[in-house]
């Protein structure tokens, strides 16, 4: 199939190129072959015409020859006196006259006529004949008779031929001037011939004869094939022929002969010499393929021409479609095919603008819920199905003016045009039923869910970056109320977003100043009579104008923005100073899961403690069973080699998380700690305490220290211990205190 593009450029080149390229060849060859072919014909023609002169000229010699062979024995006394004999001796005449101009010359017919004209000598083809055959000839003769006699304008005088001057037409007497004749072309009996009419006069003086009274002789000579031979020979005429009809042979030329009176006696043909003709024929086909030549030449720079604007024209078609590729990657996903964040954020600007002008615009951010666990658990094909079939669910839920982008990983952000807020939320409702239902990948099902970020874009929210940051507030807060839902941004949640900044550079502040945060340390209690074996340290901030800010506020906020890692390891140094004041207690640490993710993290710990020069078997390090989700090769490394230091690894709140018993065999636990939760529902929840029991057991069973956590009351105490719990910590035995105030505690002086 012809593509358009395809199409328009063969036209353009038929147009452009071809066109004009096969017009000049054409007008080139034309114009060759014209000036070539007059050339040829001019050539001939003047060659013809000049053949035609030449002719003429040798037929004109030819009268003039017979004119001057016929003198030799008309001026001659001999003659004259045989003539005036009164016995006519015709055997000499016929020697002298007929037999000899016959035989020299090929005179056909020689006559002498006397005085009276009457003929007294008659030769035919040499022979005598009887004077009676000049009767014959007469008529065709008379005027040339009545010439010479003078009985009328006597045309060869001496007075008819000025010098310089061409002849007359059929007569040109070069003989001496005195010599009275008439000659020229004439028809004798049908047949075209020269004839030659003179007086018959004396040579010397000796002899006399008295003017007017002259002999006359005649000369025929017909234009036979003999006679056209000569003429061919001497004039180089080519195959002459003479004919009464004007009718031309193939390659003929024609010369109409005429009488010395004007009549038409005949037609004189002859092959001319055509030299330009002959050229031509020479030349022809050379001719004929220099012109090939060129054409083929022609066609040749045609068609490399062709080929090279098709070159330079599929390099430029695909140099737009490379173009175009580029652009479509420079702002489109390349994975779902959707806008990216540099086309997004255009069309963030044109709804902004569309806003300002009073249109009811929404934006929202999306996050998918379990991204991580599916690209974890079914690997990165997957993850990427889910992306893509996530795309096309979105882009089926949203109307067709609306935007939907990706901004990266599992990342979307929704533009919705010409909305109020109720459409929005319903809009909101419909993404998340459809993303909770179950996904295919790959052979697989997988559930997972979205929360989304909503702004309502109002007239003077104008800045393309601030409705962003809202969406992303609104997202979090989302994330922060359990997921798998959707929150719409307000202006309150703006404010603790402030706060949580200004928390977050107070507490930079406070970690390089090292003021304003302590460590508190609450007792485990275990063994016989319940003694204190350990302390668990628990960070806390006395903030300068706050007031005391409780962990649970200010830890998220370091796990965010990173200064988790700064303040676990401050709390670890704490804790060491801790372990050498009370060398016969254990003194527990918490760690972050963020904490997990610092290259170094590990060695950075165990490089603290071998500093201070506690005991590593003095640490313990609690860690939530959070960070056991990602399976990640190198926290099983972290972690094994902080339990090989000497350091002794807790499960904290466990039965909050996934409570995976298999995670128990897979990493190196030491002591699982009970949440709260379940020691606090034990008086009301029966499965709590079946719950309490079985990992009471299961810890024993793997020699697994069991402690639990939040025994407030002495009920609880006796569940507990009941249970089989190792160990208990709690209000019952102490709140968390600053180190000083644990020397007051019973049994820690
Ligand atoms: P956690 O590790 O589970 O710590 C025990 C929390 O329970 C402490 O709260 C403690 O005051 C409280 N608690 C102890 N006994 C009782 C009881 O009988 N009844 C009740 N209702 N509560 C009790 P705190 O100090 O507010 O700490 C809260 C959380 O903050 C901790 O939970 C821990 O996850 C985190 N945290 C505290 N200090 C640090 C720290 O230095 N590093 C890290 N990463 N996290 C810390
Ligand atoms: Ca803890
Ligand atoms: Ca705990």
């Amino acid at each position: 199939m012809v593509s358009p593009d395809g199409a328009r450029q063969k036209w353009r080149f038929r147009t452009k190129i071809f066109g004009p390229l096969a017009g000049v060849t054409l007008v080139a060859v034309l114009t060759a072959t014209f000036v070539f072919y007059l050339g040829i014909q001019r050539t001939d023609e003047a060659s013809v015409a000049r053949q035609v002169r030449e002719t003429r000229q040798a037929i004109n010699l030819s009268i003039d020859k017979l004119a001057k062979e016929q003198e030799l024995v008309a001026a001659w006394d001999a003659l004259v006196v045989t003539l005036e004999q009164p016995q006519l001796d015709r055997q000499w005449l016929n020697t002298n006259i007929g037999k000899w101009l016959y035989k020299l010359f090929g005179h056909d017919q020689v006559y002498i006529l006397d005085v009276e004209d009457r003929p007294i000598y008659a030769a035919i083809g040499g022979e005598q004949v009887s004077g009676a055959r000049f009767r014959t000839i007469q008529a065709d003769l008379q005027s040339f008779i009545d010439a010479v006699r003078g009985r009328i304008h006597h045309r060869n005088g001496p007075h008819d031929r000025n010098p310089g001057q061409p002849p007359a037409t059929n007569n040109t007497l070069l003989t001496s001037e005195r010599m009275v004749h008439e000659s020229g072309m004439v028809r004798i009996n049908g047949r075209p011939a020269i004839a030659s009419v003179m007086r018959i006069v004396p040579f010397t003086d000796t002899v006399h004869v008295q003017p007017g009274r002259e002999h006359l002789i005649i000369s025929v000579q017909f234009l036979d094939r003999k006679f056209l031979k000569d003429l061919a020979s001497l004039n180089l005429i080519d195959a002459p022929r003479f004919s009464m009809s004007p009718v031309k042979r193939k390659g003929e030329e024609v010369l109409p002969v005429t009488s010395h009176r004007g009549e038409p006696i005949g037609y004189f043909f002859w092959h001319p010499d055509l030299p330009g003709s002959m050229l031509m024929r020479q030349t022809g086909v050379l001719t004929i393929f220099t012109v090939l030549l060129t054409i083929a030449s022609m066609a040749l720079l045609a068609r490399w021409l062709w080929r090279a604007t098709s070159e330079l024209q599929s390099t430029l078609i695909e140099l737009q479609a490379s173009e175009a590729q580029a652009q479509h990657l420079a702002f489109h996903d390349v994975l779902t095919g959707l806008p990216n964040r540099a086309l997004f954020n255009d069309r963030l600007k044109q709804a902004l603008a569309r806003a300002r002008r009073g249109e009811r615009v929404a934006v929202l951010a999306l996050d998918l819920d379990r991204f991580k666990q599916v690209n974890d658990t079914l690997g990165h094909h997957a993850g990427d199905a889910l992306i893509c079939e996530v795309a096309e669910c979105l882009l089926g839920l949203v109307r067709e003016g609306d935007t939907v982008a990706r901004l990266g990983g599992d990342e979307f952000a929704v533009i919705l045009s010409d909305c109020n807020p109720e459409q929005v939320e319903a809009i909101c409702e419909r993404i998340l039923a459809a993303v909770r239902e179950p996904f295919s990948l790959l052979g697989h099902q997988a559930f997972v869910g979205v929360s989304i970020g909503v702004v309502n874009v109002t007239v003077d929210a104008t800045d393309r970056v601030d409705v962003l940051r809202k969406a992303d507030i609104a997202l979090y807060r989302a994330k922060a109320e359990g997921r798998d839902n959707f929150c719409v941004f307000t202006e309150e949640m703006d404010e603790s977003v402030r706060l949580r900044g200004a928390i977050e550079a107070d507490l930079r502040d406070a970690l390089a100043s090292g003021t304003g945060l302590e460590v508190h340390y609450q007792p485990q209690v275990g063994g016989e009579g319940y003694r204190v074996v350990g302390l668990e340290a628990l960070v806390r901030w006395r903030h300068p104008t706050r007031g005391m800010i409780a962990p649970g506020q200010f830890i998220p906020i370091a796990e965010e923005t990173g200064l988790i890692s700064d303040l676990g390891e401050w709390v670890l140094r704490e804790a060491c100073v801790a372990a050498k004041r009370w060398p016969n207690l254990f003194i527990a640490v918490n760690l972050s899961p963020v904490q997990f993710r610092v290259a170094g993290f590990a060695e950075r710990l165990i490089g603290i403690v071998r500093e201070s020069g506690v005991n590593p078997s003095q640490i313990e390090l609690e860690v939530t069973e959070s960070i056991f989700l990602n399976g990640d090769d190198y926290i099983r490394r972290a972690l094994a080699m902080l339990r090989a230091s000497g350091m002794r690894i807790a499960l904290d709140d466990f039965g909050t998380g996934y409570s995976s018993l298999g995670y128990l065999r897979q990493f190196k636990i030491d002591k699982i700690k009970i949440d709260r939760s379940f020691v606090q529902n034990a008086d009301q929840n029966a499965d709590s305490v079946a719950i309490v029991a079985a990992v009471a057991n299961l810890g024993q069973a793997m020699g697994i220290t069991v402690v639990a956590e939040g025994v407030e009351t002495p009920e609880q105490q006796r569940f507990l211990s009941a249970a089989g719990c190792n160990g208990m910590q709690g209000y019952l035995f102490s709140r968390p205190v600053p180190g000083d105030e644990l020397a007051l505690l019973p049994g820690l002086a």
